[in-house]
């Protein structure tokens, strides 16, 4: 099968299909190989490497994928890409196309038949209306990984990387930086994809840390504080993890916790660090 990098052979292969593009599933396919070729050596594929791909669409970087891994698992939500993705695989033996919503799959039972347990290595291009509830879904749920690299929208990668005191800093930047090292590989402009997607776009690589970098003894605690303070961007920290009910903090009980930790009472969450914030959700643990 020709490659489908190369913009005229993905036309072909829509036409020949008379594929319709679904909207609602953010498919936005590749066709620029040197994008292609930066992602997978991002990645550091080996043949060693069993890979999970999200949303292969019509398989342009599943055919990349399995050039360089021993094997690919791709999980592809639109049933009418299944047959595309026969015809455009048809060559390789390494590669399973799972018709499945990426949400509902056991990505752990998948880790666990096809690679024994050990970790795996993601790539997608991801479809960016879940962006968020796929990453957190990842590293939530401890699925054994090294690492996930992704295309995302160029915004969406500034967050994930950012520290303290910008305006991209949030909840999202805390939650990836607990659990992986982020990375912006490469900024990808909308003519790389068949449609144009609106927004710019960008690899990130997240290297999955074997440990923490901060020490926490209730990580759900924590992230709920991270929460409460992001939500309310504009108030003070106190404010915000009082007005929380579900945290059922005093004001009292904050403040005592800032001063102990040589914070103002008027500090905002958007000002402290990763480490601050695991500092906090011990002292008010
Ligand atoms: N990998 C292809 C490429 O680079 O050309 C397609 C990428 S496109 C941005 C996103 C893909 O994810 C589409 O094929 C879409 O159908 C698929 N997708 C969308 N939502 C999904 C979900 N919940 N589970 C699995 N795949 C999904």
């Amino acid at each position: 099968m020709a490659n489908l990098g190369i913009p005229q052979n993905t036309i072909a292969v829509l036409q020949k299909y008379n594929f319709n593009f679904q909207k609602r599933f953010g498919q936005n396919f590749l066709i620029d190989t040197s994008v292609l070729d930066r992602i997978i050596s991002a990645a550091e594929i080996t043949k060693d490497d069993c890979v999970l791909e999200i949303g292969p669409g019509i398989g342009t970087m599943t055919q990349y994928l399995a050039e360089s891994a021993r094997e690919v698992v791709a999980v592809e939500i639109d049933k009418n890409l299944i047959p595309i993705l026969e015809d455009t695989l048809s060559e390789y033996d390494n590669v399973t196309v799972i018709n499945e919503d990426i949400l509902k799959v056991d990505i752990a039972k998948i880790v666990e038949e096809r690679n024994g347990g050990k970790p795996i290595k993601v790539v997608a291009n991801l479809p960016y209306y879940i962006t968020t509830p796929i990453i957190m879904g990842l590293f939530e749920s401890h699925v054994p990984l090294k690492s996930i690299t992704i295309m995302v929208q160029k915004e969406v990668a500034d967050r994930m990387q950012v520290g303290p005191g910008t305006k991209d800093y949030g909840a999202l930047s805390l939650a990836v930086q607990y659990y992986a090292k982020p990375e912006i590989v490469a900024n990808v402009p909308p003519n790389c994809f068949i449609p144009r997607p609106s927004v710019g776009s960008a690899v990130i690589r997240l290297t999955r840390f074997e440990n923490p970098p901060v020490e926490v003894n209730d990580e759900k605690f924590m992230f709920a504080l991270i929460r409460a303070s992001f939500n309310q961007r504009r108030k003070t920290l106190v404010n915000g993890l009082t007005g929380a009910g579900d945290l059922h903090l005093t004001k009292e009980q904050v403040i005592a916790a800032l001063e102990r930790m040589k914070l103002s009472p008027q500090v905002r969450g958007e000002a402290l660090t990763l480490e601050q914030f695991a500092l906090l959700s011990r002292e008010l643990d």
